[in-house]
């Protein structure tokens, strides 16, 4: 047998940057033959360019309470225009408004040229430093997709890393100012194509500027050809000539959505594109005070939104109230949206925890790092699979062996020999309260349900009344038990998990599931049944744990789905629904109109029991369908999240 016609196993690779540091006054690229900025009047090309070019200071002047001004860029390099934007923002004159910043970034620098790129711009422009230093502890790790970077309390970076033309097709916002900023059209062609410029007219409105440095015909015709006006100016120092452009006002937003550029829809029940976006002035009422309503709270007031949260519980009063939760995250083989989802979800869940922990003064995290342990062949095959495939940045997952296991952890455990385990340094153990704590602080909860006049709900509690339909969203009990022993240095999954906290271990969780749907279950305790249920497990991998004696148990509710993905977004309106899509029951191929979404209605629910990793991705998500800010999430993981998923799968059963 050979492997001959098998598919390869999928494995991602994102190029890096080739950087020529060798030229002693510009940052170079030594595959584009180009450069990212001279030293000599690098910053003084980018602010005649891209913000002169786009009239960003007297458009952030202008700017009103609560409003977003959106900056989208082709090609992000080493972010030297992003930071002079970010100055101009603060140099504005006012507190007012958010500024969000979109740029796209095929072949990124690695950690250290960014660096480097970094200590060079402060040390050319000392003003532009401070910035500079955030954006290089912001930098995110490098993997394929979106990653939302919250740089300051009004500014949010979206830096989607990936083919340019792929990642503004997947993009989803309504940018005020385009930077075109992809290296010379002489050197590369690929960042000026047509289906670029095609997604930068579909993310455009009117009154959407742009400017570069090129005055290139191709340029100046695909702008054009996508609605924009051009003028040229002076360009800046020895160029003679640049380009600024603009959306005129007069065109109709409708048949701007439908150029060639738009999207397909093969799904329309999941399309966006009748989602009723809340004005500013609404507060947006949040329904539950856990970890989904915390992380809701705290992006939307990022985004400059009025926020009111509702618990009669209070503060962490489920699962989110555990004393200890795990920030581990689930690792998909396979290009699909989980794999993709569950990745960004981690990888932006510890950047938060950190940026919190720095921003409060609180430790979060109780400890770093975390085991995956292999028990069967199956596993360490699959470890072995995951690995190669790239899931995870250098430095962020290290295939082990059984003795170097039990080394990590600092502690003897009961491993087949041959077992191939994963580590995950940034992974670790939580104390979930005060992770919500810290998302919660200066927000006050009220006892009382949000009122029936709301204009704006999401939400962010588990009830199956949420989502239509039956059986769709279950109750499972989670018990974990408390032990007093000596914990092993890092926490350790094999199904269930055992968590070093304090100067004990944490071990569960069980997944017993509530008899009915997610009714009105009573508060529920823990018992000895479960507790012998964890311990016997978590003594199976760790034997000291079986006679260790038990201090503590705690159980709560966590609401799950039949998919076990969280449901996330806007909920459907079920009358318009079953009267457009009716015809999915016949197996009817369409076409069918695009989603009517309740208005103001949403919801972050069925989080199951990796809430804490997947809570603040869906809320980043919510919060940009709210505010039209750039999508932190792919199409196809909306879709994936989406509550409509249970209505159209309802209507597909019964077809035939
Ligand atoms: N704006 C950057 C700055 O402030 O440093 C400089 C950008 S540099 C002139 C052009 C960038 O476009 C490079 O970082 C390059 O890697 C990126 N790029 C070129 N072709 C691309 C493509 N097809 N997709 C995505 N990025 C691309």
């Amino acid at each position: 047998m050979t492997d001959q016609g098998k598919a390869p196993p999928f494995s991602e690779t994102l190029p890096t940057a080739d950087l020529d540091w060798s030229a002693g006054d510009a940052v170079r690229s030594a595959a584009f033959g180009d450069v990212y900025f001279s030293d000599r009047g690098g910053l003084e090309e980018t602010q005649h360019v891209f913000l002169a070019g786009n009239d960003l200071s007297a458009r952030f002047a202008a700017l009103d309470e609560g409003g977003i001004f959106t900056i989208a860029e082709t090609g992000f390099g080493t972010g030297l225009n992003i930071l002079a934007a970010w100055q101009a923002w603060d140099d504005r004159g006012h507190g007012k408004g958010n500024l969000h910043v979109f740029s796209v970034e095929g072949f990124p620098l690695t950690a250290a040229d960014f660096g480097a790129a970094q200590d060079r711009v402060g040390r050319c422009w000392p003003m532009l430093a401070p910035y500079a230093e955030r954006l290089a502890v912001a930098y995110p790790a490098l993997t394929p997709g979106v990653h939302t970077i919250y740089l300051a309390p009004d500014v949010t970076l979206t830096l989607a890393l990936g083919e340019a033309g792929t990642m503004l097709a997947e993009a989803d916002f309504r940018a005020d100012a385009w930077f075109l900023d992809g290296f010379s059209p002489a050197l590369n062609e690929d960042m000026w194509r047509d289906d670029i410029f095609a997604a930068i007219g579909r993310l455009s409105a009117p009154g959407t500027t742009a400017a570069t440095f090129t005055v290139a015909g191709t340029v100046r015709r695909r702008l054009q050809a996508n609605g924009f006006e051009i003028e040229k100016r002076p360009g800046f120092g020895r160029k003679r000539e640049m380009l600024t452009a603009i959306r005129p006002d007069t065109e109709d937003l409708q048949d701007d959505k439908d150029r060639a550029g738009r999207r397909d829809e093969p799904a329309p029940w999941f399309s966006l594109r009748q989602l009723h976006r809340p004005a500013i002035e609404e507060p947006v009422h949040i329904a539950g005070a856990g970890i989904a309503g915390a992380s809701l709270a705290w992006t939307l007031r990022r985004a400059g939104r009025k926020v009111a949260i509702h618990d009669p519980a209070g503060m962490a009063a489920g699962a989110s109230g555990n004393p200890a939760g795990l920030i581990m995250p689930r690792l998909d083989l396979g290009d699909t949206p989980a794999r993709h989802f569950y990745r960004q979800a981690y990888l932006h869940t510890v950047r938060l925890i950190e940026q919190l922990e720095k921003e409060t003064g609180t430790d979060i995290f109780a400890s770093r790092g975390g085991l995956m342990l292999a028990l069967s062949p199956e596993d360490t095959d699959r470890h072995r699979a995951l690995a190669a495939s790239g899931i995870l940045p250098a430095g962020w997952l290290e295939l082990v062996d059984s003795g170097r296991a039990r080394q990590i952890a600092a502690t003897d455990m009961t491993l087949p020999d041959d077992a191939l385990h994963l580590y995950l340094p940034q992974a670790g153990t939580i104390r979930p309260p005060r992770f919500v704590a810290a998302l919660l602080r200066d927000v006050d909860i009220a006892g009382e349900p949000a009122p029936e006049t709301a204009g704006v709900i999401i939400e962010a509690k588990g009830s199956s009344a949420i989502v239509p339909g039956d059986g769709h969203l279950a109750a499972s009990l989670g018990q974990i038990d408390r032990l007093d022993m000596p914990p092993p240095a890092c926490a350790i999954t094999f199904g269930n998990y055992i968590a070093p906290l304090g100067g004990g271990v944490v071990t569960g969780a069980t997944y017993d599931k509530a008899p009915a749907g997610y009714g009105k279950l009573p508060a529920p305790e823990p018992d000895a049944s479960r507790s012998r249920r964890n311990i016997d497990a978590a003594s199976m991998v760790m034997p000291a744990i079986a006679s260790a004696p038990l201090t503590d148990a705690r159980a709560a509710w966590r609401c799950v789905t039949a998919d076990r993905h969280p449901v996330a977004g806007p909920l459907p309106d079920l009358a318009e629904f079953l009267a457009d899509y009716d015809e999915l029951r016949t197996g009817m191929k369409g076409p069918y109109p695009p989603a009517t979404w309740r208005k103001g209605a949403f919801t972050l629910t069925g989080l199951g029991s990796r809430g804490l990793v997947t809570a603040p991705l869906c809320a980043a998500m919510i919060s940009a369908m709210i505010t039209n800010a750039p999508m932190p999430v792919s199409p196809a993981v909306v879709a994936m999240l989406s509550a409509a998923r249970f209505v159209v799968r309802d209507l597909k059963r019964n077809a035939g």
